[in-house]
């Protein structure tokens, strides 16, 4: 007869045989150049970096670092196949194109998952079932826009921009790409895209996908590069269009850079999300929900729920579950199909977080560690919560973009709203309880441009997503997702 374990230790003790994806699918050539014009081709700076992955620390490939001649290349490359091809095709031919992409990246999907998890850090679990299908999604549901719209709210015959410049971070290199390409094509934009120094891989498998899906050349361009390379694109006067998803620092530097001038702007921006659990809230639901909030993608997730507010009377409890849960997270490998947590992305990150852990615990604050044991090669940090938080702690106020979760406590719904709402930021929260009329009245109050009531992290590309207050303004997603590329 099969045993049953006495304790949570001893089932804690049953170890799982790796069950690894083979890396083999992907096909890495030894160098990249910028994707300009429809093909790859060298710098004009003559210069390159490596990628790494960041659970190894091994060098996967090497890529180009595009400067300002290389922007200029590449927006005069957007501007020609604007005028000439993508602006003035009908948008159901466009949407072709959308449909073709889409289904290339599904063919591709393991191939790509694959790649994300490797150059990430971020397990395969994830990119596989979340990232790569989403990205996916993406260029379906705008596919579906590209040829209605007139119908879309924005006047009977909206027109698009011209050409956008969009930078993206490392923390979903391929979905954040497909957020900012989608829309702004399906509108009849062009692009110039530059992704993160430390996950350039997946948008130049994209670009790869792009001449398979034979989309005219110029109408996306893709610079890899360093934060010049952005500030150099931000510079450029050639864009009629700037989309920016980062950190509230930089934004603000691009804000202050574009203030002068006509071009519209998007800052999707850092955040410091509340999720709030009252106490008639399944305890055992949203405790899933708090270690979804927090430990998805290491923490490195721009509407992580970082701060927990439990309801006082149920604070103990909901503490000693989370610990048997946190104890329970397989850190590692991020190949290995059974890990849940993986690697922190740079050593750069890693020095973040740890500072701000440090700051938290000469602050007052107790840290819990899970006991993990983590790599011996690799960035790696254990997932943590912080308990006997305050308001005034760095950990209470910061966003520490980590697997580090600072839980503070409320007695009525008022003192959970202000509490909530007293951050610089605003791009989403959580809500637990049972009573509707209870999430309702919440969700009215808070000053966030996400409210997921008894879930947490959930996206779909027909819903629009963004910030307010230092989280920063206009949408993704959605119809409302249009809107920033057309002239409305
Ligand atoms: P980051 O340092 O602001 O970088 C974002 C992008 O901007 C990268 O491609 C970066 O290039 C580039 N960049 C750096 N300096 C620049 C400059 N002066 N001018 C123009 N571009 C510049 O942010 P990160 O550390 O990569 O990402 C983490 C942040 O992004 C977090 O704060 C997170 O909350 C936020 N985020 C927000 C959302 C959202 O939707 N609101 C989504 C994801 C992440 P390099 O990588 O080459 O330095
Ligand atoms: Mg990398």
């Amino acid at each position: 007869m099969t045993k049953v374990p006495a304790t949570w230790s001893s089932l804690n003790a049953l170890s799982y045989a790796p069950a690894l994806e083979s890396a083999s699918i992907v096909k890495l050539r030894t160098e990249y150049g910028l994707f300009i014009n429809g093909s790859f081709d060298a710098p004009r700076t003559n210069e390159q970096f490596a990628t790494i992955n960041p659970a190894t620390g091994e060098t996967l490939t090497n890529v180009a670092r595009a400067g300002e001649a290389d922007v200029e290349r590449a927006v005069q490359s957007a501007r020609r196949a604007y005028e000439k091809t993508w602006s003035t095709m009908p948008g159901a031919q466009r949407a072709k194109y959308l449909f073709r992409i889409a289904r290339l990246i599904q063919e591709r999907s393991r191939e790509l998952a694959v790649a994300e998890s490797l150059d990430n850090g971020k397990p395969i679990r994830e990119s596989r079932d979340i990232d790569i299908p989403l990205a996916a999604a993406h260029f379906f549901y705008y596919a579906g826009w590209a040829d209605k719209l007139e119908h879309a709210g924005f006047g009977t015959n909206p027109q698009p921009l011209g050409v956008a410049g969009q930078i993206i971070p490392w923390n979903f290199p391929l979905l954040m790409a497909s957020w900012k390409l989608a829309p702004a094509l399906a509108a009849g934009n062009t692009c110039v895209l530059k992704p993160a120094e430390t996950t350039p891989l997946t948008a130049l498998l994209l670009a790869e996908i792009f001449q398979q899906a034979e989309l005219p050349p110029g109408v996306v361009n893709i610079l890899t590069g360093d934060g010049e390379t952005g500030a150099a694109m931000v510079a450029h006067r050639g864009f009629n269009k700037i989309a920016f998803t980062g950190s509230t620092e930089v934004g603000r530097t691009i804000h202050r850079s574009l203030a002068a001038s006509a071009t519209p702007l998007t800052l999707e921006l850092g955040g410091k999300g509340a999720n709030i659990i009252f106490d008639d809230a399944p305890i055992d639901e949203a405790v899933e929900g708090i270690i979804d909030g927090i430990f998805f993608n290491q923490g490195h997730v721009c509407c992580a729920g970082s701060r927990l507010l439990v309801h006082e009377s149920i604070h103990d409890d909901v503490v000693a579950r989370l610990t048997r849960r946190v104890d329970q997270l397989r850190v590692g490998d991020p190949l290995d199909k059974n890990t849940d947590v993986g690697a922190i992305n740079s050593s750069e990150q890693l020095e973040r977080i740890k500072e701000l852990v440090a700051a938290g615990e000469s602050e007052g604050a107790t840290r819990y560690s899970s006991s993990c044991e983590l790599p011996s090669k690799g960035t790696w940090f254990a997932p943590t919560f912080f308990t006997n938080v305050s308001n005034s702690h760095r950990i209470a106020r910061e966003e520490i973009f980590g697997p580090v979760l600072s839980i503070l406590t409320f007695r009525t719904p008022e003192e959970a709203v202000a509490k909530a709402n007293n951050t610089p930021y605003g791009l989403a929260c959580g809500v637990w309880s049972e009573k509707g009329s209870r999430t309702l009245w919440v969700a009215q109050r808070l000053r966030a441009g996400v409210i997921w009531a008894n879930s947490y992290n959930k996206f779909d590309p027909t819903s629009p997503f963004g910030g307010v207050k230092e989280s920063g303004f206009g949408r993704e997603g959605g119809r409302h997702g249009l809107e920033g590329y057309l002239n409305v």
